[in-house]
């Protein structure tokens, strides 16, 4: 008998080894195999590092023990296997789904089994005496694997899913972060901060700007409304919508948001402002969804829902024929909005806004290139919220697209450096302008790993004269009232539904 579990743990060793040294050597690889998604040069490292450790730690336990017959080892490998045993288990409970997981939970399974036998058939203790905790680490282990079995059978219950997801549903609905909308401080809220290049991380352009118990909420990226409801910050309280220019990236979530605003109860029409042209756009995506919400009133009531509410009305913000190109959209006493000219040509109109609240202010660019009006309406601001593209990575995506023989998205590629500044140019305006700290949004293309923010960032340090940051969905920046300072933070969400 013990000949043949000797035999087994030797194998169940070699497997071990096997596997991690193929996570030392080829962890990508391993990684595919394993089902698991390195993230960037740290994710891959995580799994050569740990993963790697783990496999070979147990390789090493499960030899040397069986070479030199210390029970203590071969303990410690059944152990550690029957963690990963109560993991696996855990993995059940949560998905509710077995099939990937039966492998290897076998494999798991008999390994402890194996190892457990070949100890019972050590009768001997040459290098030492039996521990006396040997008794608590098997009743320890027994009731990791108790807890492990128990999660995964509640987790298969009805009645216990059904308690889970009406807890889960009770503290949604009860937190919220209506504290945002606090008077004490301007708040910026980052709601969208990819271009149209794809992300899986970043909403396209959207910037929620918050003073006064109200959100003004700067260009409607498509699925921004979705950052802004996961926020849960109350959408009734969204006092209008400011449209930098119309490129797709910068207004296609407009109807989304316009609905779900008015599905929080938004007391008027949606107000939108923009250049000439804006009415244009409202009154397409008015038409879009006209029926969409007779539906809604019609399914629930007109007192909840009413029509008069339900559409966008359009407000075009005109550029002075003499002066500076700059327009007051808003301006109640305590809250100032004043529209920039900037250029994005072709594109015209193209606006950046500025916002100015008891003392504080800050500038969102939307699409531009270095503009001496832009430096001019960003003069003293606090924070400069800045569009960036990197010229470096955005030709190498060029060349490559090119020698794949993908011809038109290196035409495009090719064509959008000329009307987006890149971030030592926009460390440039913001020095110029006095600027206190210089955040990077709308960022060509989504520096989406500690990698790709390195190189997209290269240089910034050398340019900027003051702070920068590169910003994220949900990053948030707190300009209290009566104070110089900036607080860099993060909205947490609070909407997440099981
Ligand atoms: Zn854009
Ligand atoms: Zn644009």
């Amino acid at each position: 008998m013990s000949k043949i579990t000797r035999v087994l743990v030797t194998v169940y060793a070699a497997l071990f080894a096997v596997v991690g040294l193929g996570f030392w050597a080829a962890p990508a690889l391993l990684a595919q195999r394993f089902n698991v998604e390195g993230l960037g040069i740290s994710g891959l490292s995580t799994i050569r590092a740990d993963l790697g450790g783990l496999f070979l730690t147990l390789a090493g336990l499960c030899f040397v023990g069986v070479q030199t017959r210390r029970r203590s080892l071969l303990i410690a490998a059944a152990l550690m296997l029957s963690a990963i045993v109560v993991g696996r288990l855990i993995g059940w409970a949560t998905s509710g789904e077995l099939a990937g997981l039966a492998g290897m939970l076998a494999i798991e399974i008999v390994g402890v089994a194996v190892l457990a036998a070949h100890v019972r058939t050590l009768k001997l203790w040459p290098d030492e005496a039996p521990p006396k905790f040997l008794k608590t680490l098997a009743a320890v282990a027994a009731v990791l694997l108790a807890i492990g079995g128990l999660v995964a059978i509640a987790g298969h219950t009805p009645a216990v899913q059904d308690r889970l997801f009406a807890r889960a549903s009770e503290a949604a609905i009860q937190r919220n972060n209506a504290a945002l909308l606090k008077d004490d401080a301007l708040r910026v809220a980052l709601c969208g901060t990819s271009s149209p290049l794809p992300s899986p991380k970043r909403a396209k352009a959207c910037v929620a700007v918050i003073a006064g118990g109200k959100m003004w909420i700067v260009d409607s990226g498509p699925e921004s409304t979705e950052n802004l409801m996961q926020w849960g910050i109350p959408l009734d309280r969204v006092a209008g919508v400011l449209i930098t220019h119309f490129h797709s990236d910068h207004i296609g979530d407009l109807d989304e948001l316009n609905l779900q605003t008015w599905v929080a109860g938004r007391p008027a029409q949606l107000a939108v402002y923009g250049g000439p042209g804006v009415e244009q756009v409202v009154a397409g995506f008015n038409a879009a969804y006209a029926q969409d919400e007779t539906y809604r009133t019609a399914h629930h009531t007109a007192a909840l829902l009413p029509p008069a509410t339900a559409t966008m009305v359009g407000h075009p913000v005109a550029m002075p024929a003499t002066g500076p190109r700059t327009a007051v959209v808003h301006d109640d006493g305590q809250l100032k909005i004043t529209a920039i000219e900037t250029n994005h040509a072709p594109v015209a109109p193209a606006y950046a806004y500025r916002f100015e609240y008891k003392g504080r202010s800050v500038v969102v660019t939307g699409d531009t290139t270095t503009d001496p009006r832009l430096i001019a309406g960003s003069r003293g601001a606090d924070i400069l919220f800045s569009e960036a593209l990197n010229r470096d990575m955005v030709r190498t995506m060029e060349r490559t697209a090119r020698a794949a023989g993908r011809d038109r998205i290196a035409h495009i590629m090719a064509d959008i450096q000329s009307y987006h500044i890149a971030p030592d140019e926009a460390a440039d305006v913001a020095n110029k302008a006095g600027v206190k700290l210089l955040v990077l949004y709308h960022l060509i293309p989504s520096p989406d790993n500690f990698m790709a923010r390195r190189i997209f960032t290269r240089g910034l340090d050398g340019a900027r004269r003051g702070e920068w940051d590169l910003a994220e969905d949900g990053s948030l920046y707190t300009l209290p009232v009566g104070s110089r300072d900036f607080r860099i933070g993060r909205v947490q969400p609070v909407m997440r539904l099981p």
